[in-house]
């Protein structure tokens, strides 16, 4: 079967069995057509040449290969005596199309040849059979404009004047309106047109023009246009296409033929309607051309009554068979139907829920539907018995819809409906990662504090920085959208807008920003504070000027399908949530308790505290530090108690201050003049304590738990807000579950000291209070020393969480914030120009074979001293769909991410579920 190069089907049967019935082999045009025909359905007899001929054909230099010939020609024979027709016959020739089909659709990236078989002589013959010669000469023009293009080379514009001229001359607009005889004379126009540039005849041998046209589909695929296209949507696992021959059916017969495009349900919405299009008297090219206008669907029951109904029919018989919307090709030759192609149709993000929603819970069909198309003939029983019931489970339901399809209907979109793709050609400035998806449109502005300022009186702006630090997060709040020069998709800019669903570009090289100037350069053009700007953050595309956007609506089969996924999985998905605003937010999004609260966030809301926690840090005195420490308190209490609140009994994971103290500080001379007036120092002596703290290599220096080392005052500053608070709710009668978190933490002993300290004010707190009060003191693993002594950790820590930012960090040694720089070509494929180390980028997805052996490694350990241990993840990863995955797998009680990801890990978690329990039942049955 190996060397099989062609496959036949026809009249009910087909001739690919088993392994050689897959995309792979036919491509998916070839195998809807091998199983329509399988399972009754009218489909035009043909054959399918396989992609391996095609990697063959290149293998050989562009030569098809050996054996081919023979084959292609038995398969013709057997085409010849299903139709009854012969090719090149003079008086009722069989014509055929040759059309593409790789394994994933390239929607026009491929080549057609239409009406194979037609030469001087045949098409005489089909003028006769038909008693329509208009049709045969319209037939035989439109082979040859397409057969001199595609698979001779021939520039199309010629041939199109001479239409053009001959409809001129002719004082008519439409191609219809031609006569016969005109379109005789314009074939051979064509044809001396062929001859004068090809130096030889328009071949007239059928079986020539059938090697031409194979060999034209075969060299499609690296035509430039297939080669952009592949690389633009990452299409890197395809070997070719392969080629069909079918014998065409004519839909430009006449008032008793049409052709038409449909889906099997509504797109959009996902609404079980029939949806589509159709042309009476027309061509498949002239549905897709937009030439004339296509008519509605529905109106085809007019028209053409049985053909409307035996493509109901079809419909029903699809849905059942593929247990998935389809998108559908169909011509009407003299009131017959013919199907000529069947895919699984793309839709809209809020349609595949609803489909995946009502396919697992309603029928195709009401029974008076299905009982009247079984009564005309056209729906065999066991299609109808299926068509009216549910097609899937609610597992396959869950299993079904993709994180990206989750990704997607939450953010906004720019408006298509008010900005053509070529308008917004010519108004793109550049690119850079898209960090977070969604679109926004706004005021550029070159500072966190102009975002804040514009934001507050309720203008749009995007703010557009080299780099983020912690210090523009109110500026970035502001904003409605993100634009960096510089970082990749973990960097702060990314990782804090993700947070809040914020759409954010980042790393993008070809920005220029002048901060003294107030302006930009990109894309050749300066942009200057308070120009519009739009920010596409699905594609990373900048654009200039404002855009309309629309908001997404959630569809109620949203909640429904994650309610279920929710009842499947056995992982609880938490949220990283900084504020009472945000814990209420993924409550909404189903999170089931905060798996990390970045303290150092709440540092940042106003000025007030960020003049509070500079002060701590410029203290040149334990006493002074208490002090601003003491105006940081009542912050923390606040907010925490909000938090707990929100969460109402959910566990709530609060991580001790975590950065570098230098982020902190103020970076330019107002801010340090503030901060003088405050403290009382000098500006010199504040510039000096700044520059003090400043570390070569913050993410590796005075950070994390070793801050809390240094200081323990603000250790004990934040442990007290933490259980005051907690002890608040108590006595309030609000259920509470505080984990405190130790950040950083490498080995038992560190954590030791911090968790004396942290047991030592927490319980004299609760002992003064006279509550009962349960809480847990646990830490991060985030550095791989923690991992690798994760047993001796586990002795004396009440749960672990997976810092898997800074975990890929350290064991990978490259820097979160520096590495997008060159991490796309680390994971970019060979074919794109990268080398293809990683297959993802480590900093989205979890480097499962590497950063997860040593989670494996800390789960294990962790629970071989302290089996009760509860074990949780907080990186990025927690939200992103394979790791979740991986999670689930590793034993992990929960994952944690951000409030807009918390859904994807619901569904992800799900579906790991699921494929555990179907692992566990095959291995079972093989047992
Ligand atoms: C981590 O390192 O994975 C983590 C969650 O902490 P942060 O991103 O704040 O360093
Ligand atoms: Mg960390």
């Amino acid at each position: 079967m190996a060397n099989k190069h062609v496959y036949s089907y026809g009249a009910g049967k087909a001739e690919a069995k088993g392994e050689a019935l897959t995309k792979n082999v036919l491509g998916g045009k070839g195998i809807g057509l091998m199983e329509m025909t399988s399972i009754g359905i009218p489909v035009p007899a043909g054959f399918t040449v396989t992609i391996q001929t095609c990697e063959e054909y290149y293998k050989l230099g562009r030569k098809l290969p050996k054996g081919l010939e023979a084959e292609v020609r038995d398969a013709v024979i057997k085409l010849e005596k299903v139709t009854g027709k012969k090719l090149g016959d003079f008086n009722d020739p069989l014509l055929v199309s040759v059309r593409s089909g790789a394994a994933r659709y390239m929607p026009g990236m491929l080549e057609t040849i239409l009406n194979l078989g037609l030469n001087d002589k045949s098409v005489e013959g089909l003028a006769k059979k038909t008693g329509n010669p208009r049709f045969a000469y319209d037939s035989y023009r439109r082979f040859i404009q397409m057969y001199s293009s595609t698979a001779m080379g021939l520039s199309k514009q010629p041939m199109e004047d001479m239409l053009h001229e001959m409809k001129h001359e002719l004082g008519v607009k439409n191609d219809p309106e031609i006569p016969a005889e005109k379109l005789k004379e314009l074939c051979d126009q064509f044809k001396a047109f062929y001859k004068m540039n090809k130096g030889e005849d328009f071949p007239q041998d059928p079986y020539k023009q059938l090697w031409g046209a194979i060999m034209a589909v075969f060299s499609s695929w690296e035509a430039e246009k297939a080669q952009t296209y592949r690389r633009v949507e990452k299409i890197t696992d395809l070997k070719g296409t392969a080629v069909n021959v079918v014998q065409m059916v004519f839909g430009n017969k006449g008032d008793n033929s049409g052709t038409g495009v449909c889906f099997t349900r509504d797109p959009n919405t996902g609404e079980n309607t029939f949806y589509g299009d159709y042309l009476i008297n027309a061509q498949g090219e002239d549905v897709v051309a937009g030439i004339r206008t296509p008519l509605k669907l529905s109106r085809l029951q007019d028209d053409m009554p049985k053909a409307y109904d035996q493509l109901c029919a079809v419909r029903a018989i699809l849905e059942s068979y593929y247990k998935e919307m389809q998108d559908l090709e169909f011509t009407i030759e003299d009131q017959k139907l013919y199907m000529l192609q069947c895919r699984t149709g793309k839709r809209s993000p809020a349609a595949a829920f609803s489909i995946a929603l009502d396919h697992a819970t309603k029928p195709l069909l009401t029974k008076a539907q299905a009982n009247d198309l079984v009564k005309k003939g056209y729906l065999p029983k066991k299609w109808a018995d299926l068509a009216v019931k549910p097609v899937i489970t609610k597992e396959q339901a869950v299993g079904r819809i993709s994180s990206d399809d989750i990704e997607r209907l939450f953010y906004p979109v720019i408006d298509t409906t008010k900005i053509t793709p070529s308008q917004l050609k010519t108004v793109r400035l550049g690119s850079g990662i898209n960090a977070v998806p969604g679109a926004a449109s706004g005021k550029v502005v070159f500072t966190a504090a102009d975002a804040e300022r514009l934001g507050k009186k309720g203008e749009n702006v995007i703010l557009v920085r080299k780099e983020t630090s912690p210090e523009d997060v109110g500026g970035m709040h502001a904003a409605k959208g993100i634009l960096t020069a510089t970082g990749g998709k973990t960097s702060h800019a990314a990782v804090v807008a993700r947070g809040w669903g914020k759409c954010c570009i980042v790393g993008c090289e070809a920005l220029n920003i002048n901060y003294e100037t107030h302006s930009m350069v990109i894309g050749g053009k300066t942009i200057k504070q308070g120009e519009f700007i739009t920010l596409d953050g699905s594609q990373g595309e900048i654009y200039s000027g404002e855009m309309q956007l629309k908001e997404p609506e959630l569809p109620a089969a949203y909640y429904t399908i994650l309610k279920w996924a929710d009842s499947m999985r056995t992982i609880n998905v938490r949220t990283n949530a900084d504020t009472p605003y945000d814990a209420v937010n993924a409550i909404k999004m189903g999170a089931e308790g905060i798996g990390l609260c970045r303290t150092e966030h709440m540092f940042f809301d106003t000025e007030e505290r960020r003049l509070a926690i500079q002060e701590m840090i410029v203290a040149e005195t334990l006493e002074t530090r208490k002090t601003a420490l003491a105006k940081l308190l009542p912050f923390q209490t606040n907010d925490f108690y909000g938090i707990f609140k929100a969460m109402n009994g959910f566990p709530v994971t609060i991580r001790l201050i975590d950065p570098p103290l230098h982020e902190f500080t103020p970076k330019d001379h107002a801010g340090i003049e503030k901060l003088s007036k405050i403290t009382g120092l000098s500006t010199d002596k504040i510039k000096h304590r700044c520059e003090q703290l400043h570390e070569s290599n913050p993410m590796l220096g005075h950070r994390g738990c070793r801050l809390c080392i240094t200081y323990p005052e603000i250790l004990e500053m934040q442990v007290t807000a933490i259980i005051a608070a907690a002890i608040k709710c108590r006595k309030e009668g609000i259920k509470v579950l505080p984990e405190i978190m130790i950040p950083l933490t490498m080995d038992k002993k560190e954590f030791t000291v911090l968790k004396a300290q942290t047991k030592a004010t927490a319980d004299h707190l609760i002992k003064q209070a006279k509550v009962t009060l349960p809480y847990m003191v646990g830490t991060m693993i985030e550095i791989p020393r923690a991992a690798l002594l994760a047993n001796e950790v586990a002795e004396e820590a009440e749960f672990f969480s997976f810092g898997t930012n800074d975990l890929t960090q350290m064991t990978l040694g490259l820097s979160r914030d520096d590495a997008g720089r060159f991490l796309p070509t680390y994971v970019a494929s060979e074919k794109d120009g990268g080398y293809g180390i990683f297959r993802d980028d480590p900093f989205q997805s979890l480097d499962q074979s590497g950063v997860g052996m040593l989670v494996k490694m800390g789960i294990q350990l962790g629970r071989s001293t302290n089996p009760k241990l509860k074990i949780g993840i907080c990186g990025e990863h927690g939200g992103e769909s394979e790791s979740v995955k991986f999670c689930h797998r590793a034993g992990m009680n929960y994952v944690s991410c951000s409030p807009y990801r918390v859904p994807i890990a619901r569904l992800a978690a799900a579906q790991a579920a699921l494929a555990d329990k179907a692992a566990k039942s095959s291995k079972g049955k093989k047992k």
